[in-house]
């Protein structure tokens, strides 16, 4: 178990017993452990019982906790309160800003037990009646509910991504010999995967794939497999005969919309029994088209090429660091960013209003600007850039004076607070901060979380434009629970001259890898290495900013 999933439990268990009502101490206690966990570098599953308990907030209790939950995957006192909860009110707790006190109400006094027959509830206005929940709250309910069932079941493209390759490893072993491909949107490298498809060629039959347990056949029609691993976590699987791959391949990737306008295209022709997607193409006499392109409305004839590629990328931008709420420090952040082969970075801690996140206060500003300076000594010719991630305050001002902001190398201007605007609060908010003749960077600018809380509405037109004038660049925020600024957005602002900065937002180490993933959704988006920012060498950004 990852550390995540480790501290992903004692939550879970806190909001059980918060819905039991629970001992308060108790609950806290846990909930503690929770936040202290996630913060741990190493691998708890590697700690001796010891380690274990020196951690902030770990008593041996917890630590016994950890401990069965790293050798055996489960928790008893987890399972118990799970068996004593209908699994649709364990789902409810997942809904996002839906606390335990508010979904006990729900069972408890209405005896609603699922999110379905919650948001039934809400549309009879049910929930009125109960303390609490007045009518803005049952509407907002309503909504984080309807966006609930939407996501439910889909996954981030890092997730999806893990769990792919463990199938793809998982076939690799069962069936020998056995050409093994991921097809579908993950292949398209759509922003979230809705379905896990991949597509096996092989010359014998498919039952040794399924063992029951860890790949657990559900349900088969013709030569395709639905089949659930241990997790829960669906997947579809693709029969072919080897010499009908690359025509497999070819039709399991594109979306719908693709296949039909690509196929229409070239009447009279079939792409059958091909061995490659080369052939396939060729056949229909088109130059090869990226996987991340073949969505509906690609120009078949003339497809965007020179796709951006991670090696492309020269520069980490948007980096935070111990400073604010990054858990790594400044010399380590550099340190791996250098390791990685990049040459340069450009630090952002959080700003003085993100209090939350221990954002600098000025004198810390002017601190952090001396460190790097005796950095930037000790490690050149790396260069480590100052900027700050300034919080764009309700009425769209940046977060410190003229004369501080003077003194950054470059400024990302993020919203982080009020983020529930309609399209002329938030159009209007975000066009003042690009407007301010310091701002280089507008970051994951609607503020989306993806599969937990959709973005405020912009007016692009007017956003795009602004960026235009006042040479701003925009963030592709590679997190990929962002993706945020949203790949097909991505033609229209390089139509327009605006530089695609492709930025991790990393709060570690680690962090700075997710810079692949926005990778990926950029290529999605048909961007190249001329129009991204940070793909440039560090005199180049020196100059844009
Ligand atoms: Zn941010
Ligand atoms: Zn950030």
């Amino acid at each position: 178990m990852t550390n995540k999933q480790i501290a992903g439990a004692f939550d879970e268990l806190a909001n059980l017993m918060e819905l039991h009502e629970e001992d308060d101490f108790r609950i806290r206690s846990y909930r503690n452990a929770y936040l202290n966990l996630r913060k741990i570098d190493r691998p708890l599953a590697d700690m001796t019982d010891a380690e274990i308990k020196s951690i902030k907030g770990v008593g041996p209790a917890i630590a016994g906790k950890i401990r069965e939950l790293a050798d055996s995957g489960k928790m008893a006192t987890l399972e118990k309160y799970r068996a004593q909860t209908p699994p649709g009110v364990v789902d409810m707790l997942e809904v996002n800003g839906f606390g335990p006190k508010k979904v006990r109400i729900v069972w408890k006094e209405m005896g609603v037990e699922s999110v379905g027959e919650l948001w039934y509830a809400c549309n009879e206005n049910r929930l009125v009646e109960y303390k609490g929940f007045g009518l803005k709250t049952q509407e907002d309910l309503k909504n984080k509910l309807e966006y609930y069932l939407k996501s439910r079941d889909k996954l981030h493209l890092d997730a999806a991504e893990e769990e792919a390759d463990f199938v793809c490893t998982w076939l690799s072993g069962r069936l020998p010999g056995a050409k093994i491909a991921v097809v579908g949107e993950l292949r398209r490298r759509c922003a979230v995967i809705s379905a896990l498809e991949i597509l096996v060629a092989h010359d014998g039959d498919m039952a040794p794939a399924f063992d029951g347990q860890t790949l657990n056949l559900e349900e088969q029609k013709n030569d395709v497999y639905l089949a659930r691993l241990e997790n829960n976590t669906q997947i579809r699987l693709y029969h072919c005969e080897p010499a009908a791959f690359g025509s497999k391949l070819f039709k399991y990737t594109g979306s719908t919309g693709f296949i039909d306008a690509f196929v229409k295209a070239r009447p009279g022709l079939d792409f059958k029994d091909l061995d490659s997607e080369e052939a396939v193409f060729s056949k229909a006499g088109v130059p090869f088209i990226e996987p991340e392109l073949r969505e509906s409305g690609i120009d078949i004839a003339s497809p965007p090429v020179n796709l951006i590629v991670d090696s492309d990328i020269r520069g980490v931008l948007h980096v935070h660091t111990d400073w604010s709420d990054g858990l790594h420090s400044l010399r380590d952040m550099c340190a791996h960013a250098q390791s990685l082969g990049y040459q340069y970075i450009g630090i952002t801690d959080h700003s003085q209003s993100a209090f939350y996140a221990n954002g600098l206060k000025p004198d810390r500003v002017l601190a952090q600007m001396e460190a790097i300076d005796e950095l930037n000594v000790e490690m050149a010719p790396f260069r480590i850039f100052k900027g700050i991630e300034s919080d764009i305050l309700n009425d769209g001002a940046l977060d410190y004076d003229d004369a501080l902001l003077e003194k950054f190398d470059f400024i990302i201007a993020s919203v982080h607070s009020n983020l529930r605007m309609n399209l002329e609060k938030a159009t209007e908010r975000v066009l003042k901060a690009v407007s301010h003749p310091r701002t280089t960077i507008l970051g994951h600018p609607t503020g989306r979380l993806l599969l937990s809380r959709e973005g405020y509405p912009l007016d692009w037109e007017q956003v795009f434009e602004a960026c235009v004038k006042h040479k701003v660049a925009i963030e592709l925020n590679a997190n990929p629970y962002r993706l945020d600024i949203d790949w097909t957005l991505i033609p229209e602002a390089v139509r327009r001259g605006i530089p695609i900065s492709i930025n991790p937002d990393a709060h570690s180490k680690d962090g700075i890898h997710d810079i692949r993933y926005g990778v990926m959704v950029a290529r999605k988006g048909g961007l190249t290495a001329t129009s991204c920012l940070n793909a440039g060498s560090a005199e180049e950004f020196l100059k844009f900013r």
